[in-house]
Formats: structure tokens, sequence, C-alpha cells
């Protein structure tokens, strides 16, 4: 037996190549490269674009490099499996997506990805084999922003939504179809979906994308659940009118409504208290002119809890001031749900095992609830799924200068290789000559 094995045996024999990790990130955030103030460099590469199919077609090369077996479903997800030495054995899967917001980073997502193709390469090289098969997945328009929900590849592969109308949603931004624009940037892939039979279990490393791990000095966050997500649509439709002519009486001002429900959504946090959060992030009023009354007014509401209950609370609560101070000013109001997803918790045993893995790396850790939704949640609905979260710098995501301190990005790494090589079984007497091999 391998002594640092014998000596501990969850700090793995396979080491990762930071170095390597680190190069290919910095590859990928060449692609759909945006600019900001002070230096800053992030990504734009929102779903199904053409920066997103370049994006791909990096990673997909750099799997096929290593000669993995790849995968795309119909969906747009891909697969890259290394084979373990029972062929009967399911897969532990490593994932995370590389689609990002507008305004995104180069860490979102991308980490768990590259770490996942990491953690194989390190395997390879390293000559020792795994009794399960691992896979690394990326999955298609994570992040939203092109074509809601949110974490829709993941979704479907898990069931929660039929493939036909996942492929029958069209862009928020210029309305083109999924399943068209899967088939124009190459990724409309035959493989079923949902997955016709569920991996052993899911782990995926992420950015927190928040300050906790930061503030409190730790390196690894083992995250114990995800909290709930609800969005609404309102669209507020009052009556278009002169500003300078017509009286204060006679009007119907939707503007007026969506400022009330922008403030009151604070308010709202306030009395829940506990971990309620609520932003109003898309607001539009229409037609926007200096000397107009608003005919429209079309704004979301994200609302975000780690209880059910409280949440669905905070959107009755909503709904029902919204309605109050709508017909106050004579306006209508047509709600739309763009997202809603039930707080999800993760499986204990692996938890466990992310946090032993960190001890046994040296590295300190701590449990937290994520504030953000990740592919894991879906995944966690047909199989024991787990994350490990890296500190962010200043708590920031979703922007161009997030970032994440390279030690921290190779702790992160090693310590979701040993929970892999643990959950897939590494063989200590199963070494091969790996320079012989066809790569
Ligand atoms: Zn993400």
């Amino acid at each position: 037996m391998n002594p640092l094995l014998a000596h501990d045996p969850l700090r793995s024999p396979v080491r990762i190549d930071a170095d390597r990790l680190w190069a290919r990130l910095d590859d990928l955030a060449q692609i759909g490269a945006v600019d900001g103030v002070g230096g800053a460099r992030g990504n734009c590469r929102l779903a199904l674009t053409d920066a997103d199919r370049e994006g791909r077609d990096l990673v997909v090369g750099w799997m096929r490099d290593l000669g993995l077996e790849v995968i795309v479903d119909v969906i747009g997800n891909v697969f890259a499996t290394l084979p373990g030495t029972d062929p009967t054995a399911p897969a532990v899967m490593i994932g995370s997506h590389i689609d990002t917001v507008r305004t995104g980073g180069r860490f979102d997502g991308n980490l768990g990805v590259l770490a996942g193709l990491e953690i194989i390469e390190a395997l390879i090289d390293s000559g020792y084999r795994t009794e399960h098969p691992i896979t690394v997945a990326f999955f298609t328009d994570e992040e939203g922003s092109r074509f809601a929900p949110d974490m829709l590849g993941s979704l479907v592969y898990v069931g929660g939504m039929a493939v036909e109308r996942a492929l029958d949603i069209c862009a928020v931004d210029d309305g083109a179809r999924l399943g068209d624009e899967l088939a124009r940037i190459g990724y409309a892939g035959s493989a079923p979906c949902p997955a016709p039979a569920p991996p052993k279990c899911f782990l995926e490393l992420h950015i927190e994308q928040g300050p906790i791990l930061e503030d409190a000095g730790i390196t690894i966050g083992v995250v114990e659940g995800v909290q709930g997500i609800s969005w609404t649509e309102f669209t507020l439709t009052g009556r278009s009118a002169h500003a300078g002519t017509t009286p204060i009486a006679a009007r119907r001002d939707p503007l007026l409504v969506a400022a009330q429900v922008v403030a009151e959504v604070r308010m709202l946090c306030r009395d829940l208290g506990g971990s309620q959060v609520a932003t109003v992030g898309r607001f539009e009023p229409h037609p926007n002119l200096v000397n107009v009354v608003a005919s429209q007014v079309i704004f979301t509401v994200d609302l975000r809890n780690t209880d059910d209950l409280v949440l669905i609370e905070a959107e009755r609560r909503l709904l029902e001031f919204v309605e109050q101070v709508a017909q106050a000013e004579s306006v209508s109001v047509q709600t739309r749900v763009l997202s809603r997803f039930a707080p999800v918790d993760f499986d204990h045993g692996l938890a466990e095992l992310i946090e032993r893995c960190a001890r046994s790396e040296g590295a300190s850790s701590l449990r937290l609830p994520s504030g953000a939704g990740h592919d894991a949640q879906m995944l966690a609905r047909i199989c024991p799924s787990a994350m490990v979260f890296v500190p962010s710098v200043g708590g920031l995501s979703h922007n161009l200068a997030e970032y994440t301190d390279p030690g921290d990005v190779a702790v992160g790494a090693q310590v979701l290789a040993d929970a892999v090589l643990a959950s897939a079984v590494l063989l200590s007497g199963e070494r091969v000559n790996r320079s012989t091999d066809s790569r």
C-alpha cells in the first residue's frame, strides 16, 4: 500500500497540478473577455451564444486531448468520462457550468468544471486507477441570464422539466428559441436526457460568491444546502399621459406602484428576518421619457430563503402588497413565475467526507448554506450530492472583478480530488504505467 494512503486514507496520493488548472482558467477566460474598471477582467459568455460555443469547444478539446469519452445530450449538457476498473459501476460525477452572466467573472462555474478536468488528468498522470468511472460535466444555461429558468440543463438532466418544453424556451434578449440556438452552435447532442441512470454521486467545487469564508479566514466551505429561490416578473399597466397637463388625481401611474414595491421588498426582509433576501434586479419603465407618465413597468423580484415556509410567506405578502398598491392607482397587474426552487439539503455523508478531506489536507473548513443556486442542487434530486466552496475576494461575484486567490483554488481542487477519489474508490495496487497508453 502507498505510504501516504496508509498514513491518512483521505489525503490522496494523486496530487493536482495547481498551475495547470490556473492556466486553463486563464485560457478559458480569454473567450468572451470583458474589461472593467481598475484593470478587472471578466467574461460575457451568455448561454448558447457564439462565445459560449467557443468556450465549449475549448473545454471539449481538452477533454478529448485526455482521451476521455465525450457525450453531448439533447439539451447540450456535456459529459467526459474516464473509465473505472468495474465496467458496471456508476460514475462519480464532478461538474458545474461554463456559461456566464453578462458581466461575469472567470471563476463562477468554470472552476468546478476545470478542477474536475484537472483531477482526471492528475489521476491519469499518477497511473492509479479507480473502481468507479469518473465523469466531468458542464451543464447548459446554468445562469439563466439568456433563457429562464436558471440551472436549466441540470434541471432537464434530472427530469425536472421535459426536454421538449426546454427546447422551446425563448431568449429574454433576442427571442431566439433554445433548441435552434443549440443546433446553431453545434451542441444539440443525441444522448438521452433525462439521464437513463443516475451517477453514484455528484460533487461540485464553486467559489462562494459571498463574504463569509473570507471574513472568517477559512479556506474550505462545506456546503450544507442551497436556499430556495423564487423569481417573479411583474408587468404593471397604467395609462400614458402628459406630465404637464394631466392632474395627479387623473393619473394611473405604474411607475409609482413599482417604486413602492421596490421599497417594500426591503421592508419585507426586515420583517421576516433570518436569511430572507429580496431583490428587484430588472426594472423597465415604458416609454421611459422625461415628460411622459409611464404606460407600463416591467420588473422582477428575486426572493430567497433557506426555509421554504418563510419563502412561501414572503411570496404571499409580496403579491398581496402589489395587488393592493396597484388597485389604489388603478393599475393592472400581470405576474409570471420565472423560476421557483425549494431549498435543498445536501448529502450529510458527503459533507462529512469533504470536511475530513479538508482536515487531511490541513485546510480550515466551515459549514455554510449556499446563497446562490447551483447545478448540484438539481443533481441532489437523483443522487447524493455536495459542494465545496472556496473564498471570493471581497465576496464579489457576477462581477468582472470576481477573484479567488490561486492558493485557495489549489486547496479547493485538492480537497475535491480527495473526496472524488475516495468516492470512486482509488485502487492503490492498480497502478499502471500510462506512458505507453495512447492519450
Ligand atoms: Zn455558478
